[in-house]
């Protein structure tokens, strides 16, 4: 049996890679098919950092995506270049929000069921057509704007030229997304299934000048040109492993278990594994890091801290719950996003108490089962035993709310987040629960300082950093990919460059293009 060397086959590489999140493999795909020689560093004992999947409950045949789940943001013409083998399968429904013994149904593949709930929740048709108008016009958007994700950027000008449409560029990037809401639609519910797109891992006001809810909005609804979210077939792990296999077909190097320790942004990387410590040279170094974690790792000060805002519970069911409302299964209910207490009002309220330090009295969440789109994440007999797996993103349940009693605060937020769910259910969803093999209930939780200490996330930020517009701030950016640092042989390749959150595989690519291209200038 050939044994792994302990450290670096060579001492020098075109390109050393830091970090082996989904980004930092598609980095080092597209560069080793360039024929570059390329080493990969991970410090986890596994690639994939925040997309992976995991059998999270002992003696249970099923693999959760234990923290991103769907995908929208990857680009077709990555999956095309990188010869990706891995399905995204579009889900039946898109969304149902429960409404006291009704519910807004909304089915993507079904305008006239779509048009009666609306009818049915907001006794009306103006809400309707106004949904359907605004669809449009972010559909529109996100057929101009996504395929630049992956060139050179442009200027905000040169943006809102390509957008041609001055009214959804006014309303959704220049004021903030609250009141295009406040304008367009009259009911509550309405309001609210659509704002909470702009409040994935964001902490912010709909109405929040500062607009980081804006951006968060606007990569929501461009994501390779149509903006829906998709389920990876196999769970999230299945992407990263295609990513994996792709960079070492090209010949890349992975190393896991292994730890930068330090940059020498000159092109010099510091590595340890177990208690050997050791240096390579490098043509380029790509950080998969956030930048809070480069920073250190260079000798500088941190940047601002960042601050992530969900709690994420992953389940397995041993069946779905039963409804309040019996104009709709639960199988439906749960293909798309449940919207649970996530009105208008009801995400301003949360927001306001967590803005005071307390867990939000209600809080607001959405839930999906992965399982009902894909059951190959569950072993066969777990599938046809009826069991499902189902995740839950909460909103508003900022760091800061974790940091001086992490297990009660979890717990804390746990509590509030059934009794939230339990509230638009005919049945309390833990009397749905698998037992594991010791008897415990399928449940994990993930607050932002978990996702800090198990898989390093500075402040739990799941997009690395709060997310940057998808064009040049500056004039003399137009034209770079995003991804330059201060240092010409040091670049970004994660989710920290611009345009780069998400499970979206744009920052290695931008990185990787920025090395082999150039600047597009
Ligand atoms: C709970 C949760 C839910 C999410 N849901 C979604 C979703 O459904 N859809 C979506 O598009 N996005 C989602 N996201 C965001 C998305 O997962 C991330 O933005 C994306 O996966 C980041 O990928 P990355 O490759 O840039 O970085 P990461 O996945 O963070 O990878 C960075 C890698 O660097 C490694 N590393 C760190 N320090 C060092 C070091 N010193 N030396 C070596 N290696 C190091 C880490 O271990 C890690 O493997 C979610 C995130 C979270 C946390």
């Amino acid at each position: 049996m050939q044994t792994e060397p302990r450290r670096a086959r060579r001492s020098r590489y075109d390109v050393v890679v830091a970090g082996a999140g989904h980004n930092g493999l598609a980095a080092a795909a597209y560069l080793a098919g360039a024929g570059k020689s390329v080493l990969v560093l991970e410090r986890l004992a596994h690639t994939g950092g925040l997309a992976v999947s995991a059998a999270a409950f002992p003696g249970v045949a099923a693999r959760v995506s234990r923290y991103s789940y769907l995908v929208s943001l990857l680009p077709s013409v990555i999956a095309s270049d990188l010869g990706l083998r891995v399905e995204l399968r579009p889900r039946r429904i898109g969304s149902y929000t429960p409404t006291g013994s009704t519910g807004l149904l909304v089915d993507t593949g079904d305008d006239a069921r779509t048009a009666a709930s609306f009818a049915a929740v907001t006794s009306g048709e103006a809400d309707w057509q106004a949904w359907q108008r605004f669809s449009a016009a972010t559909l529109a958007l996100a057929k101009r704007m996504f395929p630049t994700t992956t060139e050179p950027l442009r200027s905000r000008a040169g943006m809102r030229a390509l957008a041609r449409d001055d009214a959804t560029w006014e309303a959704l990037i220049e004021h903030p997304v609250a009141a295009a809401l406040e304008q367009r639609f009259a009911d509550d519910t309405v309001r609210g299934v659509v704002a909470t797109d702009a409040l994935i891992g964001t902490f912010a006001r709909l109405g929040d000048p500062a607009l980081a809810q804006n951006r968060c909005f606007l990569y929501h609804v461009i994501g390779d040109q149509t903006g829906e979210w998709k389920v990876p077939v196999g769970g999230m792990g299945a992407l990263s492993r295609a990513l994996e296999q792709a960079a070492l077909a090209a010949g890349a190097e992975i190393r896991t278990s292994a730890e930068v320790t330090g940059i020498d942004p000159d092109g010099e990387v510091r590595a340890r594994e177990g208690d050997d410590e050791y240096a390579v040279g490098a043509g380029h170094i790509l950080a998969n890091l956030a930048p809070a974690t480069l920073a250190p790792l260079l000798g500088d000060a941190a940047p601002e801290h960042p601050e992530g805002a969900q709690l994420k519970i992953n389940m397995v069911l041993s069946r779905l719950p039963r409804l309040r409302d019996s104009g709709v299964s639960p199988r439906d209910a749960f293909t798309g996003t449940f919207h649970v207490n996530e009105g208008y009002a009801a995400l301003d309220a949360a927001y306001a108490q967590a803005a005071a330090g307390h867990i939000p009295v209600v809080p607001p969440c959405e839930a999906y089962c992965h399982s009902l789109t894909d059951d190959s994440i569950l072993g066969p007999q777990l599938a046809a035993s009826g069991a499902q797996t189902m995740t839950v993103f909460g909103l508003h349940m900022p760091a800061r709310l974790f940091r001086a009693d992490p297990d009660t605060a979890r717990d804390e937020a746990l509590r509030a987040t059934l009794r939230s769910i339990d509230a638009v259910l005919a049945e309390p969803l833990e009397e749905c629960l698998l037992r594991d093999s010791d008897g415990r209930p399928c449940l994990e939780v993930k607050t932002p300082v978990d996702l800090e200490a198990e898989a390093g996330l500075p402040g739990g930020h799941i997009f690395h950093g709060d997310l940057s517009w998808p064009w040049a701030d500056e004039p003399a950016d137009v034209g770079r990919w995003g991804v330059e640092t201060a240092h010409p042989r040091l670049l970004v390749c994660g989710a920290g460059a611009r345009r780069g959150g998400g499970v979206s595989a744009i920052g290695g690519h931008n990185a990787a293009m920025a090395i082999l291209r150039g600047p597009g200038r």
